[in-house]
């Protein structure tokens, strides 16, 4: 594995050893790794004749200065858990080399109706900053295949308007969320949860199979309602639970057959803000 930090030297790296776009698979993190992130990596080694990991944490997608300080930093054990898995290149830019200008007058992505809604309306201007970071990124490693997460079902709706907006030919594949024993889903904002709030959080998910398990037999109104009281009770604050078509994101008034459908959740333990998804059975 080899560790390059300046994008430069990675575009050179990759021209030198003829590494086709088609052959490469890309993860973007933001780092302090687990099992989530490892298991995209496993499916882009499996995949393509080289792997490029990035870790970046992108100051321009953080609407809460706070979050952005208190994100996790654990590069010492993330580059351990990168060798093992096999990753051939680790990519740990600056700022300033992903924006040479500045933070102050980046680009603007016409994302439509998706940055408007559910993560939209309470992370404003989240999505921007991440099409800022994933459009650079993109033209740096220059991928043929890029390996996001489920976990983040509207950021990898994003994306993917933001491979038709760049037409560069990469394909986005969606991995599975992985998830603790009592169905957590893995994150790198859990390990600031104290040992109470840990177990408490699992509810997220508790109150999506709630909503998976009763897509049928209840009102969209009821069934929120009811989600929202499991992550109250366990004292989650709740930004939404909303039910909506999975290609558009479009609010539902009714869960119909045949009808791709995903619950979403995102709430508040204490001041770490979690965030959950799973498709409904129709
Ligand atoms: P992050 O470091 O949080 O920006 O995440 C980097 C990538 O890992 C994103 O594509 C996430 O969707 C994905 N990811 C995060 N958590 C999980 C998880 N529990 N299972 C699968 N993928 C995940």
């Amino acid at each position: 594995m080899i560790l390059i930090k300046q994008s430069a030297d990675l575009s050179r790296y990759l021209l030198s050893h003829k590494i086709a776009q088609k052959n490469t698979g890309f993860v973007p993190t933001m780092g302090a790794l687990h099992e989530g992130h490892l298991s995209l990596l496993k499916h882009a080694i499996n995949n393509n004749e080289v792997t490029v990991c990035s870790i970046f944490v992108n100051p321009t997608q953080f609407n809460d200065p706070d979050d952005f300080k208190k994100y996790p930093k654990t590069i010492e054990s993330d580059l351990v858990a990168l060798e093992a898995a096999g990753t051939n290149i680790v990519f740990i830019p600056g700022v300033r080399d992903i924006y040479p200008a500045g933070i102050n007058s980046l680009p603007e992505f016409d994302l439509g109706n998706l940055e408007r809604v559910l993560e939209g309306t309470f992370r404003p201007g989240h999505f921007q900053g991440v099409c800022q970071v994933m459009s650079r990124l993109l033209k740096i490693v220059r991928p043929g295949n890029l390996y996001m997460g489920q976990k983040d079902y509207q950021q990898c709706m994003v994306v993917n308007r933001l491979l038709q907006i760049m037409n560069d030919g990469v394909i986005l594949h969606t991995v599975a969320t992985q998830r603790e024993p009592d169905g957590l889903a893995m994150s790198s904002r859990n390990v600031r949860l104290n040992p109470a709030e840990r177990i408490k959080a699992a509810s997220i998910s508790d109150a999506l199979h709630f909503i998976q398990e009763n897509a049928f037999a209840m009102t969209i109104e009821d069934l929120r309602d009811k989600a929202i009281a499991m992550l109250e009770a366990q004292t989650f604050r709740v930004d939404y639970v909303e039910i909506v078509h999975a290609l558009t994101l479009e609010a539902l008034t009714e869960i119909e057959v045949g009808q791709p459908t995903v619950a979403l959740a995102a709430a508040y333990m204490h001041e770490v803000r979690l965030i959950d998804n799973m498709f409904l059975p129709t």
